[in-house]
């Protein structure tokens, strides 16, 4: 469906669509001829619903807070994501990150805009969450960049790739517990004071697993002088 409200988005969308008719494409979930991402595959996907944390968006046990963010709140205001990370989500976004499935970005985006009109944040910048120079260059595109840009563009929110860079290289987080990974991002991150100074900030990233990534950017763009961060991800593992 092309949705009409602002043009550049409509158009960006118009661009994937038309590519599907070139290249019919297979469900990032399920192998399905016919969509990039099956009515099936999104609606069996395992929605996240309250009650939760409502600073990390973890589970809770009926409290407001969690225990972690209670004793060491993150650096973000708030982190939510689209889906637990299994099942369908879990192979779309596999295929969109090693599989270079970059289609899928803007369909598996879809959930992150109606997720963002209930949430109503009033964020004026979407930064996806960089990858380090070598996995970059490997990979060629930026999964994260893949869902925030047809997510600034369907907000109208200015998108600003380079406001936050890898200014270390980091181990890949996938073997990592809560602590090291936590440490393997510390200051992985800087923020560019010119372009976030003052500004109310999304952060978009594929997956998110501690929230260590998270709280490692916005801290980076806090120091850098951002008013304020938000995180949001297609989806949440564990
Ligand atoms: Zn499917
Ligand atoms: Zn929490």
């Amino acid at each position: 469906m092309i949705t009409s409200e602002r043009p550049i988005y409509g158009l960006y969308r118009l661009l994937w669509s038309g590519l599907d008719y070139i290249y019919p494409p297979l469900c990032g979930g399920c192998g399905k001829r016919g969509k990039r991402w099956c009515d099936d595959c999104r609606e069996s996907s395992k929605r996240i619903f309250p009650p939760y944390c409502s600073c990390c968006g973890g589970p809770t046990t009926g409290a407001s807070l969690c225990e972690r963010c209670k004793s060491n709140p993150p650096a973000y205001i708030a982190l939510r994501s689209w889906a637990i990370y299994c099942g369908p989500i879990r192979r779309a976004i596999h295929q969109l990150k090693y599989r270079r499935d970059i289609a899928l970005g803007e369909v598996l985006a879809t959930g992150l805009v109606s997720m963002l009109d209930q949430l109503n944040w009033q964020v004026d910048m979407v930064i996806p969450v960089p990858l380090g120079k070598t996995r970059q260059n490997e990979r060629g595109y930026n999964q994260a960049a893949m869902l925030a840009l047809p997510l600034a563009y369907a907000k109208g929110i200015p998108y600003k790739s380079r406001a936050l860079k890898r200014v270390q290289e980091t181990n890949s987080q996938v073997y990592l517990n809560r602590g090291q990974r936590a440490k393997n991002v510390q200051n992985a991150f800087g923020g560019d004071t010119n372009i976030v100074k003052g500004h109310t900030i999304l952060i978009v990233d594929d997956v998110t697993t501690t929230g260590a990534t998270m709280h490692a950017s916005a801290k980076a763009l806090l120091e850098a002088g951002a008013a304020c961060v938000y995180g949001i991800t297609l989806a949440r593992a564990g």
